[in-house]
């Protein structure tokens, strides 16, 4: 049975071919070229399939009105249901009490781990957040509600420390200037490599990296170059480790922002799908937010 390490970027779309508001239009991105046989992650970009990689662009709207957004979208990815349809629009960032009680009751974490399946949140959180959430200053994003409401662990400081987990941002630079800590930072590639060596103990190891839609929202353009540079060095690093012959990697998003820096907000575009190594066949008939959850039963519970 292939493992799976599921990236989820937040907040990158498929956009247009300008350089001057799309990072990914002016970027250096090596890796994702090779999975779209040479070409970037664009809205022109059709669906491709390369000798290891299936890449779909994928409709987050789900035909209900307005921009897309963090809560619905995400409980969208992890339910494998029309989130938005079902509590009557878009809505985030954070879950209201209709998203709340959908993930609380159920989602990929809670199927896989019924089964007997591993899974794991990879992404580390800082103890001013778990001390924010005890204290009732602070509610969890849809992610980590979907992944505590089916009995994980978030990981902490010491995951980082021992390598078990990374920061939000991959490299863990964040921590050291805007934390403190002392935990080891890593280049791109050595964090890809990292979070792969990391992902192999689990049957599905989420990482969840927020950045891209923080900078989406405020960041200048070569915030986001810099950005969706680094990431496309740690999927180099991931597919360093990686055993695409036998496991797989998603990558996918909730919402558009980041391929839009001309405006501060959420886009109507498709997002980016890649899926990368053994059975990314099981995910052929994917279009929408909705049909992540269907293709990882397909690959980890071995449903029809
Ligand atoms: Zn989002």
């Amino acid at each position: 049975m292939p493992r799976i390490l599921f990236l989820f970027l937040d907040g990158v779309g498929l956009g247009a071919d300008d350089p001057a508001r799309n990072p990914l239009a002016a970027a250096d991105l090596p890796t994702l070229s090779a999975l779209l046989a040479g070409a970037r992650p664009l809205a022109a970009t059709l669906r491709t399939e390369t000798a290891s990689a299936l890449f779909i662009p994928t409709d987050a709207g789900l035909g209900v009105d307005g921009l897309p957004q963090s809560a619905t979208g995400q409980a969208a990815l992890l339910t494998g249901r029309n989130i938005p349809a079902e509590i009557g629009g878009h809505w985030g960032p954070k879950p209201n009490a209709a998203v709340a009680q959908v993930l609380r009751a159920g989602s990929i974490f809670h199927e896989l781990r019924s089964a007997g399946r591993r899974a794991a949140l990879l992404s580390g959180y800082p103890q001013r957040y778990f001390d924010a959430i005890a204290s009732g200053r602070r509610s969890y994003s849809a992610i980590p509600l979907a992944a505590t409401a089916a009995g994980l662990d978030l990981a902490g400081e010491d995951d980082i420390r021992a390598g078990r987990a990374l920061g939000a941002d991959f490299t863990n630079a964040f921590w050291r200037s805007e934390l403190g800590s002392d935990v080891p930072v890593y280049t791109p590639r050595e964090a890809g490599q990292r979070l792969a060596a990391a992902a192999a103990e689990y049957d599905f190891a989420l990482f969840e990296h927020w950045v891209t839609d923080y900078v989406g929202h405020r960041g200048a353009l070569s915030d986001g170059i810099a950005l969706v540079e680094q990431i496309d060095q740690v999927l180099a690093g991931v597919l360093d480790r990686w055993d695409l012959a036998r496991d797989l990697v998603i990558i996918t998003s909730d919402h558009g922002n980041l391929e839009d820096l001309g405006h501060r907000h959420h886009t109507l575009n498709r997002v980016p799908t890649f899926l990368i190594g053994a059975g990314r066949a099981a995910f052929d008939d994917l279009h929408d937010l909705t049909g992540l959850v269907p293709g990882i039963r397909r690959v980890l519970l071995q449903t029809v």
